[in-house]
């Protein structure tokens, strides 16, 4: 057997996503369909869905060759499912996006033709969101502008993992070790020939947001951790600002106690210190703890996921027999 060679995979990382799957399959394959000779993989990663996600894609495999998938052995999160499948692609172009028609299918074709024109990496900007909460935008649009002032890498405002990046950088990610995948910031990092296009974030099609508060919280701190030292510094500052601001009222509290020889008891001066330090001295620790923890992780160096069933060997497989 020969060693067909794959020009774009097409990564789907999959939670519970059952009443998304068949429509999305369909689409994608409308999509690519425009496009002239292109061979393809789809690469599905269910991520440890407790529907019939699984079930579904395996019965699409059966009637599709160029369909792979990963199953995993628990829910590993969502940029760990990306990874798993940028780490197991074929093609000489990987396209990451969601499986809940929130990223549109159709762009795949933009995506393509716009990294064929010489780009290693092309992402997808969102002109609108569609269907999302105000608190989610508010809270996206605030946190990109952050994590861009307080990181030196040029992480894309606005854009989510909807994107398209080469094979030259699919292998640089593959060696990088760290546990915490901030994928969007760790592109951004690589360089190369980077640009955008912009598309219309739709609404999701069947289901809900499968990223609670937590998760959500979760995520933008490993932005912030794997990318910035700021909020480090920032303890160190509030340190320095409260130090000084300490001596001044040191020296006032002495001031009145031998100079003016007029002082009270004072409770309320002690009791706001006691509660100011006590609050500063905890958010330090805490930005501290964030940041040993991702150390700790790293160390330990687990496996990043587990795969439970995949049909990614097959061909290989059969090439042996052969
Ligand atoms: N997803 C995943 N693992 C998770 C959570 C989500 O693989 O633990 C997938 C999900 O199926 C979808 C994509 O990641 O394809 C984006 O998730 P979601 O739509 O819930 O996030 P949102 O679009 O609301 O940010
Ligand atoms: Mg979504």
């Amino acid at each position: 057997m020969t060693n067909t060679n794959i020009d774009l995979s097409i990564i789907l990382p999959v939670y519970n996503e059952e009443n998304n799957i068949d429509l999305l399959y369909s689409q994608i394959i409308t999509s690519i369909g425009q496009l002239k000779e292109c061979n393809y993989e789809i690469i599905f990663v269910n991520d440890g869905s407790q529907d019939n996600s699984l079930e579904k894609i395996i019965n699409l495999s059966k009637t599709d060759s160029s369909l792979k998938y990963i199953d995993f052995s628990r829910n590993f999160g969502h940029q760990i499912a990306i990874f798993a499948g940028i780490e197991n692609s074929k093609g000489d172009y990987v396209v990451i996006m969601d499986s809940d028609l929130q990223d549109p299918p159709e762009e795949i074709i933009n995506l393509y033709n716009k990294a064929k024109q010489g780009f290693d990496v092309v992402y997808a900007k969102r002109k609108l969101r569609k269907g999302e909460s105000l608190f989610k935008k508010l809270t996206a649009k605030i946190y990109y502008r952050l994590l861009r002032r307080i990181t030196k890498c040029n992480i894309p405002v606005d854009a989510g993992d909807f994107r398209i990046i080469s094979k030259k950088v699919v292998d640089i990610l593959k060696q990088m070790p760290e546990q915490e995948k901030y994928l969007r910031g760790l592109i951004a990092w690589v360089g190369f020939k980077q640009t955008f296009i912009e598309y219309e974030r739709q609404q999701r099609a069947v289901g809900k947001t499968n990223y609670s508060i937590s998760k959500m919280t979760r995520f933008a701190l490993d932005g912030i951790t794997s990318f910035s030292d700021f909020p480090l510094r920032f303890a160190t500052y509030l340190g320095f600002f409260v130090s000084i601001v300490s001596f001044i009222l040191m020296l006032w509290a002495l001031y009145q106690r031998f100079i003016i020889k007029e002082y009270v008891q004072g409770w309320t001066s002690i009791i706001l210190s006691v509660l100011f330090m006590g609050g500063i001295m905890l958010i330090t620790i805490g930005i501290i703890g964030e940041y040993i923890s991702r150390m700790g992780s790293n160390i330990r160096k687990r496996p990043l996921y587990i795969i439970n069933q995949t049909n990614l060997d097959d061909e290989e497989d059969k090439e042996t027999r052969d």
